[in-house]
C-alpha cells in the first residue's frame, strides 16, 4: 500500500510531490530535489528513482499523474536493474513494454513516454535507476536531456538520494536495516495496524556464522547473505519488506490476514534456505532458524523489544527439526540465560575455581594401550550446575573469551601433563582448540608452557574442527605450518561433519583426522555408516593421516573399528572423561588388566 512521504510539504506552489515506498511508505528526504530538478530540465510530470531491490520513490507535479502507483511495473524493475540507459518514445508502441502501459495503475494509463538512467553508488555498485515519464509520446530525448537524465541520476546516487537511502540500508544486501525496521513499524502503527506477524531469521547460529566468516572470508559471507535475502524474498508476500536486522539475520512484518503464516508456509520458508548454496563456486549448507511473533502493533510503545523477542524465537528455532518456531517465553528465558552466562563465564575464567578439565584416554587398537588423552572443560555453575562444553564454548566464542579460555586450558593440562610424565606416565595430550585461537600469542604460548613443564614439544597435538579447513587463506597455512615446526601434531577434529574437500585436506599439515562420532556411533545398526567409516579410514590413510575414531560406545563398534585400517579409538567404551586425579588408577588398570 502506497502512503504519503514523510517529508516536510514542498514551498513551490502548485507542486505535488510524494516520496513513496510501494510497500510501506517509507520517504526519502532529499530525493524531491533531484526529482525536482529532472522534472524541471527534461520537462516531465513524473520522475522516479527505482531501486533494484523493488522499492520505488515517485515524484509527481501535475494533478493528472499519479501521486503513487499500487504497484510496480515489471518493466521498471527491469529498468533498474539493467543498467543501461533507455528511451522509449512511445511505450504503447514498444514491445518490451508488453504493448500495455508502463504501470499497472489505470490512473496512469496515459504515460507514453519513458526513459531511464542507471544509478549508481559513490562506490561505483550499481542500485537502481532514475526514470521519467510523459503523458504524451515523444521523438527521443535531446542530447543535452540526455545529459540532464544522466546528471540526475549521478546526483541521486552521489549522495542527495543514497546519502538518506543508505542511511537506512544494509550496503551489503541492499535492505533496509533495522533502524528503517522501527521506523516503519512505527509507521503502521501510526496508520491504524493491529496485529501482525513478526518474522526473524537467522541464517546460521552465531558461532557458527563466525566460525564460517573466519573460514571463509567476508566477500563470502555477503555473497551468502545476499543469496539468502534473494530466496526469501522469492517466499515473501507480495508488498511485504525484508529487513537486515543483524549481520546474519533478516526480519519482516507479515500482515496477519497475509496467509503467510501457516505450517506449511514456513516449511516452505526452511525447506528453501536449507538447499545448499553456491557462493562464488563454493557449496554451502546452513543451518536456518526462523522465529514468528504475533505481534499487538498497538501495544508497540508498552515498552519491550519484540525484535528481541522473535530473534529468541529464531535463536531457538536453529536447534528444531523443523527451523522454525513461534515466540514462547522460555525461548527468550533462553536467551536472557545466555546473556547472563557470558558475565558468568568472563566471571569464571577470572576466579578460575567453577572450571576444571576432564581427559578422555584414547587407546591404539593395534595394542589395546593408552597412548593418549584429550583434555575437555568443565564448568560447574554454582547455582546453575553443570553447563554442558558445547554450550559455554559457543558462548566463549561468541562473547570473544576463546583465547582467554584457551589460554587457561593450555595452561592446565600442559602442567597437568608434566605431573603425569613425571609420575612415568607415557602419554600425550590432545587440546581442543578453535579457529580464533590462531595466530596472536597461540605458538608462543604453547612453546614457553611446555618448556616451562618439562613437556616434549611432540607429546601435544592441536585439534581443530574441520571449519578450519575452509580457510583456504595462506595465513591459515602459515600458522599451522608454525605449529607443526615446533613438533606439535595436528588433528582435524569431527572429521565429516563439514565441508571439506579432498584438496583442502591434502594442503593442510595435519597429522591426523578424527572421524566424527556421528558415523561411528551409528556404525552398529547401519551398514552405511559402516561403509562411510571405513571409506573415510581408508581415504585418511592414504593422504598420510593418523585416523583416531570417535564415540566408540560399544564392544561391537570396538572391534569393528579394530577391523578397519583405524589407528585409534576414543568412545564411551573405552572410558568417559574423566577428572585427573582417576587417570592414573584407570590407566593401571587398563594396561595390565585383560581386555
Ligand atoms: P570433541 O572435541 O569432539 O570431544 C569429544 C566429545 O565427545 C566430548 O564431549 C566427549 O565427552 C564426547 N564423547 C566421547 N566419547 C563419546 C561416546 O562414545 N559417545 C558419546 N555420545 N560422546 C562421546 P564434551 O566433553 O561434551 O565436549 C563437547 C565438545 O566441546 C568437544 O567435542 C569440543 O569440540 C568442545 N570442547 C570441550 N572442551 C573444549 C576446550 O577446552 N576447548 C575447546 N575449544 N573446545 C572444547
Ligand atoms: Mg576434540
Ligand atoms: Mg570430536
Amino acid at each position: 500500500m502506497a502512503s504519503a512521504s514523510d517529508t516536510p510539504p514542498d514551498p513551490t506552489p502548485g507542486t505535488v510531490h510524494h516520496a513513496v515506498d510501494l510497500a510501506d511508505g517509507f520517504a526519502v528526504p532529499g530525493f524531491d530535489a533531484v526529482a525536482r530538478l529532472a522534472a524541471h530540465s527534461l520537462r516531465v510530470p513524473v520522475v522516479s528513482l527505482v531501486l533494484a531491490t523493488g522499492s520505488a520513490y515517485w515524484f509527481s507535479d501535475d494533478a493528472r499523474s499519479p501521486h503513487a502507483p499500487q504497484a510496480l511495473h515489471p518493466r521498471y524493475l527491469a529498468a533498474a536493474r539493467h543498467g543501461e540507459p533507455q528511451v522509449v518514445p512511445d511505450t504503447e508502441a514498444d514491445e518490451r513494454f508488453g504493448g500495455g502501459p508502463p504501470l499497472t495503475d489505470p490512473r496512469t494509463a496515459s504515460m507514453r513516454f519513458f526513459a531511464s538512467a542507471p544509478v549508481y553508488t559513490l562506490s561505483g555498485q550499481h542500485v537502481g535507476a532514475l526514470c521519467v515519464m510523459d503523458h504524451a509520446p515523444r521523438t527521443g530525448l535531446s542530447s543535452k536531456e540526455r545529459d540532464d537524465l544522466r546528471d540526475a541520476a549521478a546526483l541521486a546516487g552521489t549522495g542527495l538520494v543514497l546519502g538518506s537511502y543508505l542511511g537506512r540500508t544494509d550496503p551489503v544486501t541492499q535492505l533496509p536495516h533495522r533502524n528503517a525496521f522501527f521506523e516503519d513499524l512505527r509507521a503502521r502503527q501510526r496508520g491504524g495496524a493491529h496485529r501482525a506477524w513478526l518474522i526473524a531469521i537467522d541464517v546460521a547460529p552465531v558461532n557458527r556464522f563466525n566460525a564460517f566468516v573466519r573460514a571463509m572470508g567476508h566477500a563470502y559471507a555477503d555473497e551468502l547473505m545476499r543469496d539468502a535475502a534473494a530466496r526469501i524474498q522469492v517466499w515473501m508476500p507480495e508488498h511485504t519488506h525484508l529487513y537486515q536486522v543483524g549481520v546474519h539475520r533478516f526480519a519482516a512484518v507479515l500482515p496477519e490476514a497475509s496467509g503467510a503464516v501457516d505450517g506449511a508456509r514456513m516449511d516452505e520458508l526452511v525447506h528453501r534456505l536449507r538447499q545448499p548454496f553456491d557462493c562464488l563456486g563454493i557449496p554451502l549448507t546452513i543451518q536456518p532458524g526462523v522465529g514468528l511473533l504475533d505481534l499487538d502493533v498497538g501495544e508497540l510503545d508498552g515498552g519491550g523489544d519484540p525484535l528481541r523477542l522473535v530473534m529468541s524465537a529464531s535463536h531457538a528455532a536453529h536447534h528444531n527439526v523443523r527451523g522454525w518456531s513461534i515466540y514462547e517465553p522460555a525461548h527468550d528465558e533462553r536467551h536472557r540465560q545466555e546473556f547472563f552466562l557470558v558475565t558468568e563465564l568472563a566471571a569464571a575464567l577470572n576466579d578460575r575455581t567453577e572450571l576444571t578439565l576432564h581427559y578422555q584416554p584414547r587407546v591404539e587398537l593395534a595394542t589395546g594401550r593408552c597412548v593418549a588423552v584429550e583434555a575437555l572443560a568443565r564448568w560447574h555453575h554454582p547455582t546453575l550446575g553443570p553447563i554442558p562444553p558445547d554450550r559455554f564454548i559457543a558462548l566463549a566464542e561468541q562473547a570473544g573469551l576463546m583465547r582467554t579460555l584457551s589460554g587457561w586450558v593450555l595452561d592446565h593440562a600442559i602442567a597437568q601433563l608434566g605431573a603425569w610424565q613425571r609420575a612415568g606416565l607415557a602419554l600425550k595430550l590432545s587440546l581442543n582448540v578453535s579457529g580464533s585461537d590462531l595466530g596472536g600469542e597461540l605458538v608462543e604460548h604453547l612453546r614457553s608452557t611446555a618448556s616451562r613443564h618439562g613437556v616434549a614439544l611432540d607429546a601435544l597435538e592441536l585439534e581443530f574442527t574441520e571449519s578450519i579447513l575452509l580457510e583456504h587463506s595462506d595465513t591459515t597455512r602459515e600458522h599451522l605450518a608454525a605449529i607443526r615446526a615446533l613438533g606439535i601434531g595436528i588433528a582435524i577434529d569431527d572429521f565429516g561433519t563439514g565441508y571439506s574437500n579432498l584438496a583442502a585436506l591434502r594442503q593442510m599439515p595435519a597429522t591426523s583426522l578424527k572421524i566424527d562420532q556421528s558415523f561411528v556411533r551409528a556404525m552398529e545398526d547401519s551398514r552405511h555408516d559402516g561403509a562411510i567409516v571405513r571409506a573415510m579410514t581408508e581415504l585418511a590413510r592414504e593422504l598420510g593421516f593418523r585416523v583416531v575414531v570417535e564415540g566408540v560406545e560399544t564392544a561391537g563398534i570396538y572391534a569393528a573399528v579394530r577391523g578397519m585400517a583405524c589407528d585409534e579409538a576414543q568412545g564411551f567404551h573405552i572410558a568417559r572423561p574423566m577428572p585427573a586425579g582417576e587417570l592414573p588408577g584407570w590407566l593401571a588398570r587398563r594396561n595390565t588388566g585383560p581386555r
